[in-house]
């Protein structure tokens, strides 16, 4: 292991890279990671000599709070490699602020920019060479802090640990995915954490939706805690649906994520010259769509599959299934956007940003 010390990132590299034992044709999403990590401690109010060191287990206390009160946040984000062998994130700064803006909703101290930006740019340098060509094919980074202080006494740690992890990703098809409308289960609440990117909300999402599965079921269709009447997530993505030809989705509020995916579609959608309606979306008007032929599509979006294709839904135990959609606008707007982020078309929106 050589040791070198770049601006003020503590650079520590691998004797030797996995990269020759990865077969990049068959990744499973978000099993794989790259030779190093990024890793920056909070101690005694501030952030410490930030490293990159090589991918490996970590020593915690059993008592550190992550573990038993959940001060947990992550992000999502993708980066891409062009034609030239230039690295291009995809509008990072939003995920920046979206991370810091959750980890003030958990009591979490902020990552300085110079941190989160420095470190992820001198991590995909130094990893660079296992991010894949082509559309489709994208680096899927993980940026994430936990509460590492010692003391199972219920207060907010006074010690973090923020980490980037890097795993390659190809595009994938999630399948047919069918999803069960919620009817008592909820994903978020006015005044909870359903805007913060916290692990807890992932937790929480896990047991109905096994039960979900377990009917045939990929995923459930969130709707609000209070009357469960609107429509406003699918599983971990924002959700969209057309009825005629008119896309309708969510506006985003407490109880529902700020997709960085779901403001691009709506930007590209619009730009295309798609009639986009941004307004809850009520469960009886989707039965009725769907009752009389005017639901077209139903897609999730998010960061990770890019969209997903719901083929039908399930509300108060009756199962509605829709055609497959001509000129899908599903289909339509994920060709625009992945190609726009892997390089392969112009980025009017100036929402690319090199790795430099
Ligand atoms: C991350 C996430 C999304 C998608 O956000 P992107 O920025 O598009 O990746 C949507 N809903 C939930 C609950 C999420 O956690």
């Amino acid at each position: 292991m050589s040791t070198t010390q770049t601006s003020k990132i503590e650079i520590r590299k691998a004797t030797s890279s996995k990269i020759s034992g990865v077969d990049f044709q068959n990744l499973s999403f978000g099993a794989v990671f790259t030779d190093h990590l990024f890793e920056c401690d909070f101690k005694n109010g501030e952030w410490q000599t930030p490293v990159i060191k090589p991918y490996a287990p970590i020593l915690m206390d059993p008592s550190s709070k992550v573990f038993h009160y959940g001060q947990a946040i992550f992000e999502g984000m993708k980066a891409y490699k062009d034609d030239n062998n230039d690295v291009w994130l995809f509008r990072p700064d939003e995920n920046f602020k979206r991370f810091n803006n959750s980890a003030t909703r958990m009591a979490m101290p902020e990552v300085p920019e110079a941190i989160f930006m420095d470190g992820l740019n001198e991590l995909l340098k130094i990893d660079q060479e296992w991010i894949q060509k082509g559309n489709g094919s994208s680096m899927y980074i993980r940026p994430f802090m936990i509460a590492t202080g010692a003391g199972v006494v219920a207060n907010p740690s006074d010690e973090y640990k923020f980490m980037i992890l890097l795993s390659p990703a190809q595009s994938y098809y999630a399948g047919e995915v069918k999803v069960i409308i919620a009817e008592h289960y909820s994903r978020a609440a006015n005044g909870g954490i359903g805007a913060a990117k916290a692990a807890g909300n992932y937790a929480a999402q896990f047991y109905p939706t096994n039960l979900a599965n377990k009917d045939g079921f990929q995923q459930v269709i969130w709707t609000d805690d209070a009357t469960h009447t609107k429509l406003e997530e699918a599983g971990t993505m924002n959700v969209f649906f057309r009825i005629n030809d008119t896309l309708l989705t969510a506006p985003v509020s407490e109880r529902i994520l700020d997709g960085i995916t779901r403001k691009s579609l709506i930007a590209m959608a619009e730009k295309e010259g798609l009639n986009v309606d941004v307004r809850p979306v009520i469960v009886s008007e989707l039965v009725e769509a769907a009752k009389n032929g005017s639901l077209k599509e139903i897609f999730g979006a998010g960061t990770a599959a890019v969209i997903s294709v719901i083929k039908g839904f399930s509300y108060q135990d009756v199962y509605y299934e829709m055609a497959p959609a001509e000129d899908s606008y599903a289909a339509l707007l994920k060709e625009k956007l992945t190609s726009l982020q892997n390089k392969l078309s112009e980025d009017t929106f100036g929402w690319t940003v090199k790795v430099q």
